[in-house]
């Protein structure tokens, strides 16, 4: 499958669409969801253009791939939510259809500022 260059995560990391945004650094974006489903419903995005978990983890770049990992724990320790200092979260990565992906950009979700309940529903 080819990246959608027209997906709402491309257009607003090319600032065509306005986002809430939390974070920036060269290797994430972090903005805080739409359509929230908790307390505090952050979602983290690599700048680079990747459909889905698989996507990045066979072609991104190895310095890519650190900073998107530790881009999740600089957004989190700036929402106070970090199990270094906060009270934790939940990361989840929706992949591929069955997956139930809505947006063709990986996405990390971060929810928390609460208990966040049973891991499948
Ligand atoms: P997923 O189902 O994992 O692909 O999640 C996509 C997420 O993107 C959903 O939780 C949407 O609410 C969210 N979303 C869609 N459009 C926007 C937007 N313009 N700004 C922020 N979040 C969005």
């Amino acid at each position: 499958m080819k990246y959608d260059e027209n997906n709402i995560f491309a257009k607003i990391l090319r600032g065509e669409i306005p986002c809430k945004k939390i974070y920036e650094d060269d290797f994430v974006l972090s903005f805080f969801d739409i359509n929230q489903q908790k307390k505090i419903h952050a979602l983290v995005i690599p700048k680079g253009k990747y459909i889905d978990l698989d996507d990045f983890n066979i072609n991104a770049s190895q310095e890519e791939i650190i900073g998107f990992m530790k881009g999740i724990t600089l957004v989190s320790k700036k929402l106070g939510i970090s199990s270094n200092g906060g009270n934790g979260y939940r990361a989840i990565i929706n992949v591929g259809e069955n997956g139930g992906q809505e947006v063709p950009h990986l996405h990390f979700h971060l929810f928390g500022g609460e208990k966040v309940g049973k891991i499948v529903s």
